[in-house]
């Protein structure tokens, strides 16, 4: 069994983002820069936003984070929203989600400049991937589509499941992976809450993608041996043993399906660090103007 360690290939896509930076900056060339709006103060979505922000300062790009509080009401985001759109600094941003409720997401994502929308959320975007054109793709479906590419996995004829048909990773990880291509060319199925036998349709997989936010809920005695398993949840467990009193952990049961795997990512250290790199790779390509000219 491999592990497939986010942490480490993170690392080395930073080293060479960083590189990058270097370049563009001793030929007087213009810094990528990202810019994070960050409503309210749900726990997980500060650390994710501190966790982009600190990506961005690993590796030179700038970064700007507009925080509000929870009450801001939802022309004021719009405003903000509008004035990144117009900034000639701002490559790209990203709205954190989830938002409060008496602010839509939908209105907000679509108000975004699909030439700036690098979590890849925009019906723009995500219609141009699904017909294979040239797009800022979701973050955590690229990163998991990287990861693949990178340990040079097989994924031609292969049969993938995916769980999960969310907008933000099961629905683009399937349509991805079925695309032509490497990585690419799989047969996909994709399941959900009404999917009749789950554990039938992961024992035909030799890719298993887990996005449901459920933990450890695929199970060792579904997973086929050899299998690849992304496991992209992240659930946290009440744990005694931890100061902390709890711990992080995915939508596999990953001590029983590790070592029938082929390949597996932990949790955490596997896809979401991923996620954040992904989205500087897709800042170096709005700043370069790679997707729109
Ligand atoms: P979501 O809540 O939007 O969607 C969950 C999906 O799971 C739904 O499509 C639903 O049909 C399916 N589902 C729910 N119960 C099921 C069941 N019993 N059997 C089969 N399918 C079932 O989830 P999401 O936003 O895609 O996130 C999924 C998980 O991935 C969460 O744990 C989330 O925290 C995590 N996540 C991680 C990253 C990362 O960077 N690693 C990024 C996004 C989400």
């Amino acid at each position: 069994m491999q592990l497939l360690d986010g942490k480490l290939l993170s690392e080395n896509i930073k080293m060479e983002l960083a590189a990058e930076v270097d370049q563009i900056r001793l030929k007087g060339g213009k810094i990528p820069h990202l810019a994070a709006v960050l409503v309210g103060e749900n726990p997980a979505s500060q650390v994710y936003v501190s966790s982009k922000i600190k990506s961005c300062e690993q590796v030179g790009f700038k970064s700007t984070l507009v925080r509000r509080p929870a009450d801001i009401g939802e022309a004021e985001l719009l405003d903000i929203v509008y004035g990144l759109n117009n900034d000639p600094d701002i490559d790209g941003f990203i709205v954190q989600l989830p938002l409060p409720k008496h602010i839509s997401e939908e209105k907000i994502t679509l108000a975004i400049d699909h030439r700036k929308d690098v979590d890849g959320f925009h019906p723009v975007n995500f219609g141009r991937m699904a017909q294979g054109m040239p797009a800022f793709l979701p973050a955590t479906p690229f990163g998991i589509m990287e990861m693949l590419r990178r340990h040079n996995i097989e994924t031609s004829g292969k049969h993938c499941v995916v769980l999960g048909r969310s907008n933000i990773v099961g629905t683009p990880m399937a349509l991805l992976l079925s695309r032509k291509g490497y990585p690419g060319d799989c047969t996909v199925t994709l399941t959900h809450s009404r999917t009749r036998d789950l554990a039938a349709e992961v024992r035909r997989a030799d890719i298993v993608v887990a996005a449901i936010g459920i933990p450890q809920f695929v199970k060792a005695d579904w997973v086929r041996d050899g299998a690849v398993v992304i496991d992209v949840g992240i659930n946290r467990i009440a744990d005694a043993t931890r100061k902390s009193g709890s711990r992080l952990v995915g939508d596999v049961d990953f001590d029983a399906v590790a070592p029938k795997c082929s390949h597996i990512t932990p949790v955490p250290g596997g896809v979401g660090l991923m996620t954040v790199t992904a989205l500087l790779m897709n800042t170096l390509k709005a700043c370069r103007k790679e997707i729109y000219g």
